[in-house]
């Protein structure tokens, strides 16, 4: 049994409830959940997400799939753009000399692996580089949380069960998610979500799951250099200049399907073993 099918089928609705449940086993010679304990840096948030899916099977097994997964099978989706995405796509990234293999390693990557320092990927530049167009995709592809306001003055709230962000036309500002919470998100620590601020009780630490992409005019910019510097560590960026006519990309329809191969392609080692499932 996994930890979340244990939480479901024993009712285990409690941090203390698991905990006891691991132990039993561990004393039965099955280490499995007790190291699953152990390595749980915010139980109450594992229980409270497997409850939220418990009512629907196809989510919770939705939710406990690699994003790579995910990926790979946007892959045998039907293409929507006759094939014109992945050459407009290789273009652009080519004329604001950026190298498209490092660049889709790095979109890889980051869908790999929860929030970590270094590995959030960025698009910065003006608004009419089609920073927006390369990752809109994603959007098809994943349950996405996506901040659409610039100013970032969006609601964290809608981030837990969400598979992937993206924050458009990111910018700090007073109103916006605090340097501290973007350090503790960012680099893939617990912060607290503040979903209500009446109730201490909901103003639960999330444990961020979700890889992190964005658009930004520029590096996110804080007054304070050494908070600036932090930021920046947590991001690997990518910088765009060239602008595009728009009427250049708007008819090209954004293809989950290319935009999965474009990725799977380049990155055949993370594939692998999918592949040969496939076959
Ligand atoms: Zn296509």
């Amino acid at each position: 049994m996994k930890a979340h099918e244990a939480v479901v089928a024993l009712k285990l609705d409690t941090p203390i409830k698991f905990e006891a449940y691991a132990r039993a086993e561990a004393n039965a010679g099955r280490k499995e959940m007790l190291d699953f304990f152990h390595g749980e840096k915010n139980l109450r948030a594992f229980i409270k997400k497997v409850e939220h899916f418990e009512s629907s099977p196809e989510l919770l097994e939705r939710s406990t799939r690699p994003k790579l997964d995910l990926l790979f099978l946007a892959c045998s989706k039907p293409c929507v753009c006759d094939g014109r995405w992945i050459p407009a796509a290789e273009e652009i990234l080519h004329q604001n000399g950026i190298l498209s293999s490092y660049f889709k390693e790095r979109v890889a990557l980051n869908l790999a692996k929860v929030p970590k320092k270094g590995l959030a990927v960025f698009l910065y530049g003006p608004t009419t580089c089609a920073k927006s167009w390369l990752l809109n995709p994603l959007i098809l592809i994943f349950k996405c949380f996506v901040s659409q306001q610039a100013g970032s003055s969006f609601q964290l709230a809608g981030l837990p069960g969400k598979e992937v962000v993206i924050l458009h036309e990111f910018e700090m500002s007073d109103k916006g998610v605090d340097v501290n919470t973007l350090k503790l998100w960012w680099g893939g620590e617990p912060f607290g979500i503040g979903t209500s601020k009446a109730f201490s009780e909901e103003n639960e630490d999330h444990t961020p799951t979700a890889p992190i992409f964005g658009t930004a005019p520029e590096a996110p910019y804080h007054r304070n250099k050494l908070q600036r510097d932090m930021l920046a560590r947590r991001i690997c960026p990518f910088t765009f200049w060239k602008t595009i006519p728009e009427e250049e990309v708007k008819d090209i329809p954004d293809c989950p399907c290319c935009f999965a191969k474009w990725i799977v392609d380049a990155n055949p080692g993370l594939f692998e073993h999918l592949k040969e499932r496939a076959d």
